[in-house]
């Protein structure tokens, strides 16, 4: 049986990989930039999970966020600048449950290396086909709860500095306290609550601030919804009112457009994974996508 593309690009790129490691096994470890530092080096896998790390970890720690800006960490392909930058780490920090399972691929490449996800206590939420909807981020009850996942790592990968990590892990804590409640004051006084989205990230949020999502244009990553679908999600809008459907900038669809023509709603931007312009925090990520869904609620 013939092996398909995608399977060729994968053994490829694993190739690569390995290659790319072996040549830097062979680099004395001086050499490697880093590697002087005295301080813990960690990976992050993308924005979200790079800026909790690094309000816990603060000063002590060393942080490679992998993600390049821009990129979508549901289609990420690592490259061999990823397994570069991880040559003195030994810990990746991810979402886990598919979104960024790519930093498994990098870790079966370096056995010292360990992924530790922060979904530890997290109450996840199911996608209607059974998989759990990994975007549990996009809450800031969550938030603190992974910060806190973040802060019982990092005592253990460097003990003599737990006192600093949960010092950290309790000023972030009453900050993310403070940024739910600005987030709520936000949807006060609203009269609609339900939404319609790009792409499938947005349950947990909407559970936590008292909104629905309506619809969605890709219920699943990479793939637009059926012709059949897409009538029923212009019905929906119709019938419920709706004048803007989110995007993201690095999301396309053919869809879009004609789903704009046929309904007349706006096309506004949000970025729940960060890294667009103005988003530089998890706390960015967070409010600047709050205050433009209140923005475009009746
Ligand atoms: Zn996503």
């Amino acid at each position: 049986m013939p092996l398909s593309r995608n399977a060729l690009i994968a053994g490829a790129v694993l190739l690569v990989l390995a290659a790319t490691i072996g040549l830097f096994l062979l680099l004395p470890r001086n050499a490697r930039p880093g590697a002087s530092s005295g301080k813990l080096s960690v990976a992050a896998t993308f924005l979200p999970v790079a800026d909790i790390v690094r309000n816990i970890g603060g000063a002590d720690v060393d942080i490679v966020t992998l993600l390049p800006p821009g990129a979508s960490p549901h289609t990420f392909q690592p490259t061999p600048l990823q397994v570069q930058q991880l040559q003195d780490v030994k810990t990746i920090f991810a979402i886990g449950h598919g979104i960024d399972d790519w930093s498994l691929t990098l870790a079966q490449n370096k056995p010292d290396i360990e992924v530790v996800t922060l979904d530890k206590n997290i109450q996840l939420r199911h996608a209607a086909d059974g998989s759990v909807d990994p975007h549990y981020w996009l809450d800031a009850a969550n938030g603190k709860i992974m910060a806190q996942n973040v802060a019982a790592e990092l005592s253990k990968l460097n003990p003599s500095h737990a006192a600093d990590f949960n010092r950290r892990f309790q000023t972030y804590a009453s900050e993310l306290d403070a940024l739910d409640t600005q987030i709520r004051i936000l949807f006060q006084g609203k009269t609609q609550n339900q939404i319609v989205a790009h792409h499938d990230a947005w349950e947990y949020f909407a559970a936590a601030y008292g909104l629905k999502v309506d619809g969605v244009l890709e219920p699943v990553p990479g793939r637009d919804l059926t012709p059949r679908e897409l009538a029923a999600l212009e019905n929906t809008i119709k019938q419920d009112n709706i004048k803007t459907v989110f995007s993201e900038p690095e999301l396309s669809s053919q869809l879009l457009l004609p789903l704009a023509k046929d309904t007349g709603v706006n096309i506004v931007n949000l970025d729940p994974e960060g890294g667009s312009n103005g988003i530089a925090s998890y706390r960015d990520i967070l409010f600047k996508n709050a205050q433009t869904i209140a923005n475009n609620l009746e």
